[in-house]
Order: C-alpha cells, then structure tokens, then sequence
C-alpha cells in the first residue's frame, strides 16, 4: 500500500529539523536578514480540494522571486506572444540579477525570471498605469488563486528593498537604454519591489499555484489563464525556475519550479498538484536550501517526477 501523502511530508519536515546546515538568509535585503533560518513548511495542494502541510505552514514569508509566475501570468494574459518580443524564452546560466547577458544581446533579458525579465515583464503589465491599479490587479490575481483575501503586501520588505535596489535599478537603467523599458526605472522598479514583497503562509501559496496544475479543468478551483499559458509557463519554471540552478533542481527533482530569496519554491506536479516549500536558508544560487531538498524527497516518495 503506498504511504499516505501526510505521513511522507510528516517524515520530510522532522528529517530537515534535523539537519544543521540550513543554508543562508538573503543578506542583501536588510528585512530578509533578520528572518530565523530555522523554520520549514511544506504544503500540498490537491486537485480535489485536500491540503496536506507540514511544519510551520501558516508562518507568514516574502515570496520574493515567486511572484514572478504570477507576474507573467498576468503579463501573456494581456499581451499574449507579444511579450516575447521583449524578453526570451532560454535558461541564462548566470546569477538571477546579473547584467552581463544585456549587455552582449542588445538588452533582451534571456527569460522571463531573471529579474532583468522579470522587470520587463512587469514594466509590460504596467503599462501606462498607476502602479497602484497594477499591484491590485496582482493581489487580486493570487487572492482568488488561492481562494484567500488575506494575502498582502508587506510594506516594510519593499522599503527595505527600494532602499538597497541599486543593482535592479541599474538593470532597468540599462534595459531603458536599449529601449526596453515602456515607464521610467524608478517607477518599474517601485513596482517591482511591491510585487516581490507579496507575502503569504505555504499553505496560501501551495492554494494560490492551483492553476498551474493544469489536465482537465476542476470545478474545485479556479481556471485563471489558458492551458497554453499553463503549459508554457511550467516549461519555463522547468528551464528557467531556478536560474543557475534551473539544471540541477531539473536533475534532482524532475518538476517545474520557481525559488524567491525569502526561502520559498512553488512547485507543479503537472496534472497532480501544486506544492510549496519555504525555509529561509539558501544555497550558492539563491534558491532555498532545505526547500530543495525537501522537495527532491517529496518527489522521489511520490514518483512524481515528470521524467517517470
Ligand atoms: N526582489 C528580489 C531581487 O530582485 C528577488 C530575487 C529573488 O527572489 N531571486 O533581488
């Protein structure tokens, strides 16, 4: 008889409690520095409507670079392909803020997750609208999503950002050179900022990746964009998720994914579920240490990988 998903999450959390290499908090943004890397959730949301979580599931965190998926699903449900005339579709190789591919390819970020991509796409969904109208349409997007007001953004954490966004700022100075930027680097990045300091329990996040799960549609939640879309943008958390890392979390876990630097990874079992992980210590490439781990024993327990 296989074991009951409860009991496989139950198993994860008090194996990672145990470890004590839980990696490093983001130092860059002052109000990630101080989060306890001790803390570890996982959530699984079922297509049927069950939701199994273990650990400190309902401990609110800063979704940071997650907010990307959501991000990009408003972005082609307004734009469609047009948008991929701003921003490519390839795994970039390189840390997630890195300048130097700009530079050589004509201020085209390589992928829509990088923040380089990230900040065109967002500066896409701003149009030429008040960031205000834009970040509500964004809450409002992961809210019914999830199923859930009580999602917010975190002020202090976009402060605390603005107040050190040099380097994303640069990135928006340079795309503004290439002419890729339809609003000023400030304004872009402002908004940015309030997008990646989205913040919201493992369980909500798990809820609010639904619709990325993607086979035939489920009364029990939902249908946000087109199964293309799905399809598409769970090719590119596969290629691209995890920037320098997108290869090896492919490797070991065999799952679309996309990490933030609070800790957290949004994780689609194409067809089966939507899982998210959160512990705050990172690995060399940003990307949630224990999150990972956690998630590569999740997949191997469950045979979900996509590979077989
Ligand atoms: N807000 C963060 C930044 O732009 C997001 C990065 C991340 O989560 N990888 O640096």
């Amino acid at each position: 008889m296989p074991v009951p998903l409860q009991d496989i999450l139950d198993r994860i959390a008090t194996q990672m409690a145990a470890l004590p290499d839980k990696g490093q908090v983001a130092a860059y943004i002052p109000e990630l520095a101080q989060v306890d890397p001790n803390q570890f959730a996982i959530a699984v949301a079922l297509p049927d409507g069950q939701v199994h979580t273990a650990g400190d599931a309902e401990t609110r965190f800063s979704i940071q670079s997650v907010s990307k998926v959501f991000s990009l699903a408003l972005a082609l449900g307004r734009q469609g392909d047009q948008l991929w005339s701003r921003v490519g579709r390839e795994p970039s190789g390189l840390p997630f803020n890195s300048i130097l591919q700009l530079e050589h390819e004509g201020g085209i970020p390589r992928n829509p997750f990088i923040n380089a991509g990230a900040l065109v796409v967002t500066d896409a969904i701003l149009d030429r609208n008040q960031p205000r109208e834009v970040l509500g349409e964004l809450l409002r997007f992961v809210q019914s999503a999830a199923e859930d007001s009580d999602i917010r953004i975190n002020e202090h954490v976009a402060r605390s950002e603005t107040a050190h966004g040099d380097r994303n700022m640069a990135l928006a100075h340079f795309l503004a050179a290439h002419g890729n930027l339809q609003n000023a680097p400030a304004l872009t990045c402002g908004t940015y900022f309030h997008q990646c300091a989205l913040e919201m329990t493992t369980r909500q996040l798990a809820l609010a990746g639904r619709f990325l799960i993607g086979g035939p549609t489920s009364p029990q939640f939902p249908q946000l964009i087109s199964p293309n879309s799905v399809r598409r943008i769970n090719a590119l958390m596969l290629t691209c998720g995890h920037y320098d890392g997108s290869g090896d979390f492919a490797y070991r876990v065999g799952l679309p994914g996309k990490s933030g630097v609070g800790g957290g990874i949004l994780v689609i079992a194409p067809g089966r579920a939507s899982i998210a992980v959160w512990s705050p210590g990172l690995n060399a490439q940003g990307n949630s240490q224990l999150g990972t781990l956690a998630v590569e024993q999740l997949a191997t327990a469950t045979g979900w990988s996509i590979f077989g």
